[in-house]
C-alpha cells in the first residue's frame, strides 16, 4: 500500500468516534479523528441500564436502583439489587476523551475540520481517500460516524430541560421512566424525568411516532409539565436538549461493507430499533471495532444483533407503529410482568436468549401474535 497519512480515519468525534479513539489511544495504530466542532459543550446526558463497564464509568453523574412507569393513574414500580440505571454526563465524557486523545502520541484529533464528501477507495488494496476542509487525508481504515441528518420516518422525538426548583420536588431515588399521556391513535406520548437531586431534574417530553411533532407543541407540553412539577413557582433552566432518534430496523441483506470501512454510532445502527437506547451499544461497537482493527481484518463487522433479536425488534416496532393506542398498556405489562433485571437488560440491548424469551412471555399475546402472523 502507498504511504498513507493514518492507519485509521475516524469521521466524527462525537460519542462513537471518541469512544473508539480512546480505546485505540496508546496502541501502535495511527489514528486521525476529523471533527467539525472546535469546542464541546455539555449538550446531553446518556442514560441506560448498565450491563457492562466502559472507559467512561468515571463520568457517571447519577445512578438509580428504582424506576417506574405509569399509565391511567396506575404506577408499576421496579427495582434491582444488581442492575443500575445510570446517566453519563456528556460534558465529563468529552473532557475525559479529549484528555486521553491529547495525551496519546498516536491520536491526531483535528477539531474544526469537516469531511466534505464521502470517502473513496480508488483501488481495492490501496488507501481510502477523503477530502476534508483541511485538505486531503488518506488512511487504511475508515470508521464513519457522521450523522445521516435523517429527520423523518418512525422514531422518537424528545425535548427536555434540566431545571432547578426552590423546594424538594423530586425523589432522587426513583426514576419516573415513562409516565404515559392518554393513549392516542397516532403516537405514544410520555414524560421522562431524571431526578438528579431533590430540587434538580431533567424533565423530558417524548413521542414515539411516524411524524415529528411540531417543536412548539412539545415546548407547550413541556412547559405545562414543568409548571405542575414546580407547583407554579419560578424555576431555573440549566440546560436544554432535543433530538430525533430514528427507530428503524436495519435492512436485512444489507450490502456488504467495502474493505476496511464501517459505519459506527447511530450511523451504524447503534440505536436499539425498538427502544432508541444507543449509548451502551456504541461502547460495545467501539470494543468490537478496536479488536478487529488491531487484528488487521479487512471486513469490519460491527453487527450486534442476531436475526432473532432483529425479528423481535421488528415485531415490537410494528405493534407500536400500528397500535400506538396500545403502547402504554404494552409497556405497563412489560414492566409489571417481566422478571427482575431481564426487561432492563433487554431494553439496554442484551441479546441473551433468556432475556428475550422472558420479555416476550411478559407481553399480552394478542397484538404480538397477530403481528407475527400478519406482519
Ligand atoms: C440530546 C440527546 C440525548 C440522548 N440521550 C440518550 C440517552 O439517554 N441514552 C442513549 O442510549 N442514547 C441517547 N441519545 C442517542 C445517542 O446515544 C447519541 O445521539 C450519541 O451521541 C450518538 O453518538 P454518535 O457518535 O453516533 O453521534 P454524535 O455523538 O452526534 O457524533 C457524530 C459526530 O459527527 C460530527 N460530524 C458531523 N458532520 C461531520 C462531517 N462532515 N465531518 C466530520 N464529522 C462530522 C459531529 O460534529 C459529531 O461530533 C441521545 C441523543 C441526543 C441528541
Amino acid at each position: 500500500m502507498a504511504a498513507i497519512d493514518a492507519d485509521v480515519a475516524i469521521l466524527g468525534g462525537g460519542c462513537a468516534g471518541l469512544s473508539l479513539a480512546v480505546r485505540l489511544a496508546g496502541s501502535g495504530v495511527r489514528v486521525t479523528v476529523i471533527e467539525p466542532r472546535l469546542e464541546y459543550e455539555d449538550d446531553r446526558v446518556w442514560s441506560f441500564f448498565r450491563t457492562r463497564p466502559d472507559p467512561f464509568t468515571a463520568c457517571v453523574r447519577a445512578s438509580w436502583s428504582k424506576w417506574h412507569v405509569s399509565s391511567g393513574g396506575v404506577t408499576v414500580p421496579r427495582r434491582s439489587d444488581r442492575l443500575r440505571y445510570e446517566s453519563v454526563s456528556s460534558g465529563a465524557f468529552y473532557q475525559l476523551a479529549l484528555q486521553i486523545c491529547h495525551a496519546a502520541p498516536n491520536i491526531d484529533l483535528r477539531l474544526g475540520t469537516s469531511v466534505l464528501v464521502d470517502p473513496r477507495l480508488p483501488a481495492m488494496h490501496g488507501p481510502w481517500r477523503m477530502e476534508t476542509s483541511a485538505g486531503q487525508l488518506t488512511s487504511r481504515y475508515v470508521i464513519d460516524t457522521r450523522p445521516t441528518g435523517r429527520t423523518s420516518g418512525y422514531g422518537q422525538s424528545f425535548l427536555g430541560q434540566e431545571i432547578r426548583v426552590g423546594f424538594d420536588a423530586f425523589d432522587p431515588e426513583d426514576v419516573p421512566m415513562m409516565c404515559f399521556a392518554a393513549p392516542r391513535p397516532d403516537r405514544v406520548d410520555f414524560l421522562y424525568i431524571l431526578p438528579f437531586a431533590r430540587n434538580e431534574a431533567l424533565v423530558e417530553v417524548t413521542t414515539f411516532g411516524a411524524e415529528i411533532p411540531d417543536i412548539s407543541e412539545h415546548r407547550r407540553w413541556l412547559e405545562c409539565e414543568i409548571a405542575q412539577l414546580a407547583r407554579g413557582q419560578s424555576y431555573d433552566i440549566l440546560r436544554e436538549e432535543r433530538a430525533f432518534i430514528p427507530m428503524v430496523l436495519p435492512q436485512s441483506g444489507a450490502p456488504i461493507a467495502p474493505a476496511r470501512f464501517a459505519h459506527a454510532g447511530l450511523r451504524g445502527g447503534a440505536a436499539r430499533p425498538s427502544t432508541g437506547y444507543a449509548y451502551q451499544r456504541i461502547q460495545q461497537m467501539a470494543d468490537l471495532c478496536t479488536a478487529q482493527i488491531l487484528r488487521g481484518v479487512d471486513g469490519i463487522d460491527l453487527r450486534l444483533d442476531s436475526p432473532v433479536t432483529r425479528f423481535m425488534d421488528g415485531v415490537f416496532l410494528r405493534v407500536l407503529q400500528r397500535r400506538p393506542d396500545r403502547g402504554p398498556a404494552l409497556f405497563s405489562a412489560l414492566f409489571r410482568n417481566a422478571p427482575a433485571d431481564r426487561l432492563e437488560r433487554f431494553l439496554s440491548g442484551s441479546t441473551a436468549p433468556i432475556d428475550r424469551v422472558s420479555v416476550m412471555a411478559s407481553l399480552p399475546p394478542a397484538p404480538f401474535l397477530r403481528e407475527v402472523f400478519t406482519g
